[in-house]
């Protein structure tokens, strides 16, 4: 471990903003960026802990600097006094964990820790009951990997540690994409978790991002409250979240439907597990085709589409905007008059105000008179930090198509 890492307080090096940069991490928002950085250490380490000085050389939080990346400082605590060494580490996990814990109580099944809105900068946990995986996108936090490492097994004695380095945006911060490690213990290659009433296999190896989308844990639940007796497409369907909450809620016949083949012998498992392979069936290709053309077996009642993210940036937008709006169109259009459409957006860069925009262009061009139930957001394991809007992404409309 770098010496740096546990030096005492005031002895970690300074970096200064230029002149009224610092309103914004006044208010709370934990980034600096590059252009906004005036002097910084000359022999600097990516992710190096250093301390962050407003111009008038007040203290403004102790975190990572980075030289090379747009985000050139990421605050860990705004308190001068405070050491990072592992019991910093021990108190945030122990924290992230009772207000997860005070939500979903049933097991350890949730998102531990969602980076920024928990104080973690750069730092993605999601606990599996007695497994963890891990993903980190900040170079600060692959510097602190041994002692994280050793405050996750303390707090909560999991059984293994898988460490994912397949994340795009490490990128930004010249982290190496790298194939899954196990860093402690032993890690199975199928968990069964058990959230909610529903029971799911996660690949915390090979499966997407950390294995399961836990985002979407409470709006599967709200669309399966439309869903007793009901025909039902879970489009976008990944290891089937939405179909198998439906089906536990009572859903008639469910259709899954995903491009990859991997995911969709996911669902296939989950769907057993869950007994609902009697009214399950499984299609694999574009989704939006098969909202444009095929609609198997008739209308639907419930669709649930929930794409992958669109817009990877800024610059991805408009192209996104268009390609969300042609799927829900398709899905407008593929449901029964009355009928339900769950609409999903992951992408940061389309704000909720985009969002509904898009909503109501695509209604307009599918002629139908929408009627908008629920605007929902990511779930509570992923709580969205007021002062840092980068921290909210998933949108998730619940509306009626008339
Ligand atoms: N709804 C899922 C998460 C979906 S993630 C859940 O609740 O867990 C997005 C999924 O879309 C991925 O599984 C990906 O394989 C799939 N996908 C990507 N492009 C697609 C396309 N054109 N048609 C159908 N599925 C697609």
């Amino acid at each position: 471990m770098d010496g740096r890492t546990t030096l005492s307080a005031g002895t970690y090096p300074a970096v200064v903003l230029k002149p009224k940069e610092e309103g914004r991490l006044q208010g709370g928002h934990l980034w600096a960026f590059s252009n906004e950085i005036a002097t910084a250490p000359s022999a600097s380490n990516p992710g190096m802990l250093a301390d962050l000085f407003h111009a008038q050389k007040g203290f403004l939080g102790r975190g990572f600097y980075h030289p090379h990346s747009l985000i050139a400082f990421r605050v860990l605590t705004d308190q001068k006094d405070q050491l990072i060494d592992e019991s910093f580490l021990v108190k945030r996990f122990e924290t992230a964990m009772a207000q997860r814990t005070a939500f979903y109580s049933q097991g350890h099944a949730y998102r531990w820790v969602f980076g920024e809105s928990d104080r973690l900068p750069g730092l993605i946990v999601d606990r599996y009951h007695d497994i963890l995986c891990v993903q980190s996108i900040a170079a600060g936090m692959e510097l602190l990997k041994p002692l994280i490492i050793k405050a996750l097994v303390q707090v909560s004695g999991v059984q293994g540690i898988v460490w994912r380095t397949d994340s795009g945006l490490r990128e930004l911060e010249g982290l190496k994409i790298g194939k899954p490690e196990v860093v402690h213990g032993q890690v199975p290659g199928r968990i069964e978790i058990h959230i909610e009433n529903g029971k799911f296999f996660v690949d915390p190896r090979e499966g997407q991002k950390t294995g399961f989308y836990f985002d979407q844990r409470d709006n599967r639940q709200a669309l399966a409250a439309y869903s007793e007796g009901k025909r039902v497409l879970d489009a976008f369907c990944y290891s089937g979240g939405f179909g198998i909450t439906a089906g536990l809620h009572g859903a008639r016949e469910i259709v899954f439907a995903d491009s990859s083949q991997p995911a969709l012998e996911m669902a296939e498992a989950n769907v057993a597990l869950n007994d609902l392979a009697e009214k399950s069936t499984f299609v694999q290709g574009d989704a939006v085709e098969l909202l444009e053309h095929e609609n198997p077996g008739g209308p639907f009642d419930v669709i649930s589409v929930d794409p992958p993210a669109y817009a990877r940036s800024k610059k991805h937008l408009p192209a996104a905007l268009k390609a969300y709006e042609k799927l829900n169109i398709a899905a407008m259009r593929a449901v029964k008059r009355g009928g339900i459409v769950a609409s999903s957006s992951c992408s940061h860069h389309v704000s909720r105000d985009l969002f509904i925009e898009m909503l109501r262009r695509s209604a307009r061009k599918a002629a139908r008179q929408v009627r908008l139930l629920e605007l929902r957001s990511q779930a509570k394991d992923h709580p969205v930090l007021l002062s840092m809007p980068e921290t909210e992404y998933l949108k998730c409309a619940i509306l009626q198509i008339l």
